[in-house]
């Protein structure tokens, strides 16, 4: 009987174990992070149930991480703003009045409309970690300020910048590994967050065909926890490391000289000049076309033409007498030199002698012993058929831990330079275009703001971002003087191609170059985790000058959730959750394309707000309406746009160029170019809110000079022409500055910027101590400090997460055990972290993954008491800590002038550069700032 019962039982499971998880389902693009993995999200009765991966998805394939199920929690999170708030009590006392959105809007416009009348500058609109920038960008160039940026120079202008104007692609998301094919993968400094699932997935690949993974890297975690070798290099000696693999290379003969003259600058003629205002630029002829010396017909001749045998090496005569030098001759010079002998580099990189040695033997062996070939055909840019595509199965990425320090323009340089050495660029096996790259640096996009392109009512004739050609391209007076909020595109930060967030208040609070009335941000914590000096930039935002007004006259933000920004501004725009709103990831901005094709994304609203919020794209075209700007009102005054969503269907920044790519044309059959499609959102919710296009197999490689993508990719609109795209191992762009600093040419940088440019503008890569480091004492300040992002956590953002904080709620001062023995500290004591700048209170863990001269911690999870809805006692307020509290905008205050603490070529901050030492402290947090009080709405949690 019993037995029966239990058959029963079996045969009939009671547990439903494949019961759907909601009632609906709903596809869209995750927001969690950088990445934009496709995401299903299941619904049960309008309620966001579960979150899962979408297996179609190019960019994760189904996979889905901490961060992107925890979505259903950010989703729903306690701290989600209400309701427009219109400030009544003190800045930073977060005393809000709830408004409407029509009295909201109008005042925001009244406000914008007044500055825009009188001088646009006078609006500086700076964006955070948003994924709209095509539109944000667009909307500053409408409204006519060149005051307009978002987070990168923060982040990672410097990969950005450098890998542009070297490779005409960049690390991240403008390149990747070639996954399938590589056998060895250098790792350089990775931020985990930035590179998520897709290298989590690359990663696994690696692993499967027992490619090695060498990572470079001050602190053992996140991925160089699975790397084969650590090596745990010294912050900031990245740039001499990679000039020791370099000069071990050309010692041994180990580059690829086949490459370096067909794809590369190497054979072009730098002219040699001294004192000349044309030293050290190329060699043309009267066409301005570049020169290099044919061998064969020992004579010069047009460095670009497919049918000549370059000279590499040795001065030569030009029939005009002057006198000129290829550039793979002043490389070899350079890096041959002694002083960048693995044995001259190891003790300040931290690493041993052979140790170098053997990555170096280990690149070219790999690189030349096991060399990949695909038996593809393929025409060069000549036209020249190639039977296979041969390639060097060595890649490299990097990320943050290079781009955050003041050399960093250069490391980034030097790496792509050593790729280029290595035939590693676009080959099978190394590291690959992805599409809609690469990107050529002319015809140039330059920025614009000048005089001529500034005036009151009128838009900007083109985008306020760009990348400068030489001093004529600075946003500068004619004595110097930035014209730009942020100094960016002037001598301070000449190649500033996304603008200096981080100096923003600072400049604006002084009135340097110029005092602003309203700061517009987005996105954009800049009262915390997206400031350097926090406790200073705080005091900045409610300083008042000696009319009894904010030094800042009018502060308008715009955030889903309290944020510790929110409590600063005088007007409020509460956005919604990224579910609930249209979105695009568009070819116009940072798309989601990959080496096998360009590819771009929407998000879709899967819930409506229960809120009285709205998305802020939706607010911005509804703003720009209001104020008549060109691309937002018609030339009767009418809204050009119902909404985001309408703007991303009908919108065309060039004639049959959207924001998307997938399905234009009246009957959706063209790509990239064509006319407008009223049913293209749909088409994207049909196919799970993405487009991709396959590139044919003939195209995937060397597309810098495969007459075939090349082609392709000019009528797809992204590249103006089917021409050649020579890498740049020499930036002539760099010497014209050099040249100006020395005194030739129009534009003239200021006495005080000459000596600092002429330094630091070599147009081959250079090392030089970060400025920090060479600016303090370093006995009294003998430690490292960087910080490390965890893989489960975005930014600030996951601290409000009940899931996520699960994983981290605190953070913790990471210390070399023998380091902490030195210091008689032992784990678990409380320090304080002393810098030149200020200090901050925290506990240490004792670790060995670490650089004996380093400490770090994680990014971000230290909260201010009373933000992200926790409660005051939450161990982020309580025993957190945020780490720029210490780190200065500003390099140490007793040099004779005020310098940027950040990379002297491109205004990226320098955060990576901070220099402490530890001292023993009680255990507590009464030096934390007061807690802020939530407006009426958020619903402050536990402190657990
Ligand atoms: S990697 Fe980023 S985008 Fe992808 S699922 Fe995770 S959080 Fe979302």
């Amino acid at each position: 009987m019993l037995r029966a019962q239990r058959r029963k039982r079996l045969s009939r499971p009671e547990a439903a174990a494949s019961e759907p998880p909601g009632d609906t389902r709903a596809q869209t693009t995750c927001y969690m992070c950088a990445c934009r993995c496709g995401i299903n999200v299941h619904l049960s009765n309008g309620r966001i149930r579960y979150i899962e991966g979408n297996r179609d998805h190019p960019v994760n394939r189904g996979v889905l991480c901490a961060k992107g199920s925890a979505g259903i929690m950010q989703h729903y999170s306690p701290a989600r703003l209400r309701k427009p708030l219109l400030r009544v009590g003190e800045r930073g006392k977060s005393e809000f009045r709830e408004i409407e959105w029509a009295e909201a809007l109008g005042l925001a416009a009244q406000w914008l409309g007044a500055i825009r009348g009188s001088d646009p500058r006078k609006l500086a609109f700076f964006t955070g970690r948003d994924q709209s920038q095509a539109l944000t960008s667009w909307w500053a160039q409408q409204f006519g300020t060149p005051n307009y940026a978002a987070h990168g120079g923060f982040c990672s202008v410097n990969m950005a910048a450098a890998g542009l104007y070297s490779v005409a692609g960049s690390f991240w998301e403008f390149g990747e590994p070639d996954w399938e094919h590589s056998r060895y993968l250098l790792l350089f400094g990775v931020a985990e967050d930035h590179d998520s699932n897709p290298i989590k997935i690359g990663l696994n690949k690696l692993r499967q065909r027992g490619a090695k993974i060498v990572s470079v890297n001050p602190v053992r975690t996140g991925y160089t926890a699975i790397a084969d070798e650590w090596v745990g290099i010294r912050p900031g000696t990245d740039g001499l490391l990679v000039f020791a693999l370099i000069h071990e290379l050309l010692r041994l003969e180990h580059v690829d000289l086949d490459f370096l003259v067909r794809y590369t600058n190497a054979p072009w003629l730098v002219l040699r000049h001294p004192g000349g205002g044309d030293d050290g630029l190329f060699a043309r002829d009267g066409e301005g076309r570049v020169l290099a010396w044919d061998r064969r017909a020992n004579r010069e001749a047009d460095a670009q033409l497919a049918g000549i045998v370059p000279q590499l090496v040795d001065e030569v005569t030009l029939a005009d007498g002057r006198r000129a030098v290829p550039v793979f001759q002043l490389l070899a010079e350079r890096y041959l030199d002694p002083q960048y002998a693995p044995e001259a580099v190891a003790e300040r990189c931290g690493i041993a002698t052979e140790t170098i040695r053997g990555i170096a033997r280990e690149l070219a062996r790999v690189a030349f012993e096991e060399q990949i070939t695909i038996e593809q055909p393929w025409t060069d840019w000549a036209g020249r058929r190639h039977e296979r595509m041969v390639g060097r199965p060595v890649s490299m990425h990097a990320m943050r831990g290079i781009s955050a320090h003041s050399n960093g323009f250069h490391t980034c340089r030097a790496i792509h330079l050593l790729q280029m050495l290595l035939g590693a660029i676009d080959t099978p096996g190394s590291w690959r275009y992805k599409s809609p790259y690469p990107k050529p640096m002319t015809p140039a996009m330059k920025p614009a703001g000048h005089a001529h392109q500034v005036a009151p009512g009128e838009a900007m004739p083109a985008p306020p971002l760009g990348y400068p050609l030489g001093p004529e391209d600075l946003l500068v007076e004619a004595d110097g003087t930035p014209r730009r909020i942020d100094k960016a595109f002037s001598w301070e930060a000449p190649l500033a191609a996304h603008g200096l967030m981080h100096q923003v208040i600072r400049n604006a609070w002084k009135g340097d170059p110029y005092p602003i009335d309203t700061l517009f941000l987005y996105m954009a914590n800049m009262s915390w985790n997206s400031a350097m000096n926090t406790a200073g930039t705080i005091a900045m935002l409610t300083d008042r000058g000696a009319d009894g007004g904010y030094r800042i006259p009018h502060i308008i933000y715009s955030d889903a959730y309290f944020s510790e920004m929110v409590a600063y501004a005088d007007l409020v725009l509460p956005d919604t959750t990224y579910l609930e709103r249209w979105d695009c990831i568009s070819l116009l901005d940072r798309p989601i394309g990959s080496p096998e094709g360009p590819a771009d994304a929407i998000r879709q609203p899967v819930v409506k707000p229960d809120r009285d919020v709205r998305p802020f794209q939706d607010v911005l075209i509804e703003l720009g309406a209001r104020l008549g700007l060109p691309g937002f009102a018609t030339a009767e005054g009418k809204p050009r746009y119902r909404d985001y969503a309408d703007y991303i269907a009908r919108h065309e920044r060039k004639p049959g160029v959207g924001p998307l790519a997938g399905w234009r044309g009246e009957a959706g059959d063209k790509i990239a170019v064509g006319a407008a499609n009223p049913a293209q959102l749909a088409r994207y919710v049909e196919n799970g809110c993405f487009w991709q296009h396959h590139l044919p197999p003939e195209q995937r490689y060397f597309k810098h000079a495969n007459r075939d993508y090349l082609e392709s990719a000019a009528q797809m609109g992204f590249i103006d022409r089917p021409r050649q795209i020579v890498l740049q191992l020499y930036v002539e762009t760099l010497q014209k500055f050099r040249l100006a600093a020395e005194g030739h040419g129009p534009v003239q940088p200021p006495e005080r910027e000459r000596e600092r440019i002429a330094r630091h503008f070599d147009p081959l890569p250079i090392w030089y101590t970060p400025l920090e480091e060479a600016a303090i004492d370093a006995a009294a300040f003998p430690l490292h400090a960087v910080t490390q992002r965890p893989m489960p956590m975005y930014h600030s953002w996951g601290s409000q997460n009940a899931w996520l904080r699960q994983i981290y709620s605190r953070n913790y001062l990471y210390v070399h055990r023998h380091t902490a023995a030195a210091l008689g500290l032992g784990d678990e004591d409380w320090v304080f972290v002393v810098s030149h700048h200020g200090q901050v209170r925290c506990q240490i863990r004792l670790v060995d993954g670490v650089n004996p001269g380093t400490v770090w911690t994680w990014n971000a999870i230290g909260k201010r008491a009373g933000a992200w809805g926790l409660a005051p006692d939450a161990p982020e307020a309580r025993r957190g800590f945020l780490l720029n509290t210490a780190i200065s905008e500003l390099l140490p205050a007793h040099l004779p002038e005020e310098r940027l603490n950040a990379d002297p070529i491109t205004g990226q901050a320098a955060w990576y550069d901070l220099r402490v030492r530890l001292e023993r402290a009680d255990a507590g947090n009464e030096d934390a700032l007061e807690p802020l009080s939530p407006p009426r709405g958020v619903i402050v949690g536990s402190g657990q």
